[in-house]
This record gives structure tokens, sequence and C-alpha cells, in this order.
């Protein structure tokens, strides 16, 4: 079976490389070398987090690794390898419980391991013991009420719960998610490319171990934002190992749902927050496009394994850039990319070789 060769640093330079590389090794069967992780970051090769993807996937794939340590800028990965055939032997479906040991992002691992399970033939539960709520990374929130109903679109079908909350830098927080085999079909694809009825605008904040007057001044200065938020709902978070903060505006529009989030943490002030996140929204609702830049990248392997798909987004991201090159690298599909005034349109086809 073939080997792919995946340089980390290229384009975005980040974890993301690693994760969509991983997925797609465990998916194809390739084997997976790569060099240069996360060369782009502060701190550059494997952190925690990425680690326990590295291990997440060895087991769900029977796969073996070679360069798996804290900080390794290199790593082999081979699946299992073919049983008699080329086919790759296929992912084994079970009840997966993956704990990061830090505040790194459970849902990033969750994401790096269920396109493989989604091709089993029986459903799989994945449970994940790290950050719930952090910056640079999906929030459980986008998870439950943004991603995952964006996939379900092209039959990937799933459920996730947050079993405990997990703030940055404590971590401690968990969540499950259940995947069913996935229902392929052709008239089944992702088509996100109207932008649907006018959204309803919520906020919601969240605040764990910290003063009351953090929440208030927050709903406040949402409230006085440009945006015409219906309402501000507070969570206040009591079984969280630590203290946390975020605040969330979720444009609601029929079945679908955006979610953006600004995190708070000790020096930032609130108004800062504030004016982060609100800055995402205005700049996504002016722009007439469907799916944000967040959601933009982590469908595009969704479109890949389904050959088919298009949607329309605010920003050409570096994340998306780089996710087409490498998922170019490992599956033959190609993308196009069309830009319309404010939006762009991404679509992705089947590639001949
Ligand atoms: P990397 O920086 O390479 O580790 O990749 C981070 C991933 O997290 C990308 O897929 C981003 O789209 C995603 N991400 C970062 N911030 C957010 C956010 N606020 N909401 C949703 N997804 C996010």
């Amino acid at each position: 079976m073939e080997t792919v060769f995946v340089d980390g640093s290229a384009g975005e330079g980040g974890g993301q490389i690693l994760r969509t590389s991983l997925a797609l090794a465990c998916i194809t069967g390739k084997s997976l070398h790569i060099e240069n992780i996360r060369a782009a970051r502060r701190n550059p090769g494997l952190a925690k987090q990425h680690l326990s993807c590295v291990r997440a996937v060895c087991q769900i794939c029977a796969g073996q690794c070679r360069g798996a340590a804290l900080r390794s800028s290199v790593l082999d990965f081979h699946p299992a390898p073919p049983r008699g055939g080329v086919q790759p032997a296929p992912v084994q479906s079970g009840d997966f419980h993956f704990d990061i040991g830090s505040a790194g992002s459970a849902s990033l691992v969750i994401q790096t391991v269920i396109p493989a399970l989604f091709l089993a033939d029986k459903p799989s539960a994945v449970t994940v013991t790290g950050g719930t709520h952090n910056p640079m990374a999906p929030p459980f929130d986008f998870l439950s009420e943004t991603f995952l109903p964006a996939i379900v679109a092209a039959g990937f079908r799933g459920n996730c719960k947050l079993i405990k909350h997990g703030f940055y830098p404590a971590g401690g927080g968990k969540i499950t998610f259940d995947i069913q085999p996935w229902q392929k079909s052709t008239d089944r694809i992702i088509d996100l490319c109207e932008l649907g009825k006018e959204p309803q605008i919520h906020a919601r904040i969240y605040t764990a171990k910290l003063p009351p007057h953090i929440a208030q001044r927050q709903r406040k200065l949402l409230l006085q934002s440009g945006l015409n938020i219906q309402n501000v709902e507070h969570i206040e978070v009591t079984d969280s190992d630590g203290p946390g903060n975020c605040a969330m505006i979720r444009l609601c529009s029929g079945e679908r749902t955006t979610v953006f989030t600004a995190f708070g943490m000790q020096g930032k002030p609130s108004q800062e927050v504030v004016s982060e996140v609100v800055n995402l929204a205005e700049n996504f609702l002016t722009s007439g496009a469907a799916i944000d830049r967040f959601l933009a990248d982590q469908l595009l392997i969704y479109m890949a394994m389904a050959k088919a798909g298009s949607f329309t987004t605010n920003e050409l991201s570096s994340h998306l850039q780089t996710n087409m090159e490498v998922i170019k690298k490992f599956l033959p599909v190609n993308f196009s990319v069309e830009q319309q005034k404010q939006a762009y349109t991404i679509s992705c086809l089947p590639r001949a070789n």
C-alpha cells in the first residue's frame, strides 16, 4: 500500500494538517509519513491533543506508528495492513475512550476519528476527556449545533453529549459522540450554498467559577452591539475543574445554526471578548455566505468522502486552503473555488486518476 508524504509546515502549518492526514490514512488504508509537524506554531511538534489523535487512530484501525512522542516533529503511521487483497482492513466499530490529559480540545480528537468510524458497519461511541470549550478549536456548542447538522445532509449521522465542561487551562471536561454507519447515497450531498431565511440572533454566555459581574457586563455589551440579539442566555457552569468564560452568538435560520465564540481570559476585557464575537458574526452576515469560515474547513473531508458537494463561505481561510491540498493527496477529488462579491463557492468533484 502506498505511503503519502505530507509536509506539516505547508500552508496553515498547524495541527489540522496532521489530523486530516491521520483521518484520511485511516479511511484509505494508505500509510502516512509527516514531517515538520506544527512547524508554524509557537510550540511546534506534537502536543497532548495531537498525540491523543495519533493514539486514537492507531486504536480504531489497529494501526502502528513511529514518532508518537510529545514534541515529536516526524511521524509514521501505518493503518492496519490489507487483509489478503488491496483493500485496507475495515475500520472496527467500538466503544472508545480517549483521555487527552490536558485541556487540549476533545472536539478535535473526535473530528479526527469519526470520518473512519462512519465507514464501519456498526455504530460506535467515542468518549473524550479534555477541553470542551477552548480557544482555537470548535467548542462543544459548535460541534452539536453547527457541525453535526451540516454533515447529516450527506448521510453522516451522529449524536453528541456534553458530560462535563472543561475550560482551558484546567481541562477535565468530557464529551461523548455516537456514530451511525454512513448512509451513502448519490442524492444525499452537502449542498449549503443558499443563505436561508433571515436568522434569529441569540447569544449565550458561559461563566465558570467567576464573579457575577462578568456575565452581567457581557450581556449588556452584547445587547448594545449593532446586532439584533433577541435574548442572552447565561449558563453558569458549576461542574468544571477550573474557571472559564466565553461569549457566543448563535445565528438560527430554519434547521441551521451557526455558532460563533470568543473566549475570555485573565487580563482580557469583556469589551474585547464581545467585540471579537460580534465582528465574527457581522462579517459573516454581511457576506451573504451560508457557511462560516470554521465549518468551511471542517466540511471538506465529508465532501471528499462523498466526492461531491458544495457550499458558500465568507473567507478563504488558510485552514480551508491547506485542508484542500492535504485531502487531494489522499483522495481522487478536486476542489473548485469561485468568488462572487464577498462570498466564495467551494465545490468538490471526482478526479479521474
Ligand atoms: P489548527 O489551528 O490547525 O489546530 O486547527 C483548528 C481547527 O479548529 C480548525 O478546523 C478550525 O476551523 C477550528 N476552530 C478554531 N476556532 C473555532 C471556533 N471558534 N469555532 C469552531 N471551530 C473552530
